[in-house]
């Protein structure tokens, strides 16, 4: 089964200038619990006391998701985040050869230590689920990947994620995920392994989902996102798409409460000083919003001519924008749903100007705003009328 995990709060915490309070920790974790994620990511405790503290708290609150720690190979930072009770943990270590030159040791040294922290956390706390991740994976020589994959899995590693720590992957290239992980899970199987496969896909190329799509179609069973897609650089995949593109189109409909999105989102854009891209899709403001009149006028009549995705499943609605690009449907539009679906013609058309002048500003005139120019308009009629009766 496809399992979800978010790391808003450790690889997120690696967006510059962003630092969660642990209240607000709790909240967002009891939000994603909520929403129903299956892995929570909580931070890794050897990096400050405060995080430290706010993966204990994490893990002793009695989430449903299981609640994970991070680690290097080392075995103060496994017996650390052991200590906070997490029920899952991450543990990476590169396999590249610059980098291992780098640390002045070599894949027998780095599978020496990789297995020892891994024995160590099982003998620890036999049920914990072990991720044990290669650093960026798919720039490193795919047998030094295999020989600490397998080595992992052989002392007792559930999970091996292939990390595309710098957003490299391609899909339909030579450099696609899916061709990734068919060869990964072959050759493992090949040595008697199935752990399960996670993909942790960054951002650079903007490509983050679509690799992480092309992962799951070869298999990869654990998808990690942040919210935002907050994290290093330009980040990693963005849990709302992500969730709503698996309830929408991979026959994941009703496993998640993405209802729930639109409040986690404006939660962590808060707290993050982050502010929601209004085209981000799924819970960008702009995101169900039509415009241009050609637009407007077929969606006011069937939303789907210009929708793949249903915005109910996130609770939202299609709407519609007034600005310059306004035409007389859009306007019928929005008139009615303030009440004046009744105007004649000739008013409509003063107050399509109206609004189009406001556009040009450089505005999108909101339902508010079209009452006050409506009431306007009505108000200046009615003295025309009586200055016309007067004269009579
Ligand atoms: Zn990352």
């Amino acid at each position: 089964m496809l399992r979800i995990l978010d790391s808003t709060l450790r690889e997120g915490e690696q967006t510059p200038g962003v630092c969660f309070d642990v209240h607000v920790k709790l909240a967002i974790a009891e939000l994603l619990a909520a929403i129903g994620v299956d892995v929570i990511e909580a931070g890794h405790p050897a990096v400050t006391e405060e995080i430290h503290r706010a993966v204990r708290v994490l893990a002793g609150r009695g989430l449903a998701p299981l609640v994970g720690a991070h680690a290097r190979s080392l075995e103060g930072d496994v017996e650390m985040a052991l200590e906070c009770g997490v029920g899952f943990l991450g543990i990476f270590y590169c396999v590249s050869e610059t980098r291992l030159a780098d640390r002045a040791t070599d894949l027998d040294g780095a599978v020496a230590r990789i297995t020892a922290v891994i024995r160590l956390a099982k003998a620890r706390k036999p049920d914990l689920v072990v991720r044990y991740t290669p650093e960026d994976a798919v720039r490193s020589p795919f047998e030094n990947v295999m020989t600490a994959a397998a080595a992992a899995c052989a002392a007792g590693a559930d999970v091996i994620s292939i990390a595309d720590t710098t957003g490299y992957m391609i899909p339909g290239t030579d450099r696609s995920m899916f061709d990734y992980i068919t060869r990964l899970r072959a050759e493992l199987a090949l040595r008697g392994f199935q752990p399960q496969i996670a993909v942790h896909c960054h951002n650079d190329r903007g490509l983050a989902l679509a690799n992480a799509l092309d992962a799951m179609r070869a298999g990869a069973g654990l998808i990690d996102a942040s919210v935002l897609g907050l994290g290093e650089r330009a980040g990693i995949v963005d849990l709302g798409t992500l969730l709503a593109v698996l309830a929408s189109d991979f026959g994941l409909a009703g496993r998640w409460d993405l209802t729930l999105l639109p409040e986690l989102y404006e939660l962590v854009s808060r707290y993050a000083r982050v502010s929601v891209p209004v085209n981000l899709p799924v819970t960008g403001r702009n995101a169900f919003t039509h415009c241009a009149g050609v637009h407007t006028q077929a969606a006011v009549r069937n939303p789907l001519h210009y929708q793949s995705l249903d915005p109910a499943i996130v609770g939202r609605a299609p709407e519609i924008a007034l600005d310059h690009m306004a035409g007389m449907a859009s306007l019928r539009f929005s008139l009615e749903r303030i009440g004046y679906g009744d105007l004649p013609d000739e008013l409509v058309r003063s107050l399509l100007k109206r609004v189009k002048e406001v556009g040009e500003s450089g505005r999108t005139v909101d339902l508010d705003e079209l009452l006050l120019i409506v009431r306007a308009a009505l108000e200046r009629d009615a003295r025309a009328d009586r200055v016309e009766r007067l004269a009579s």
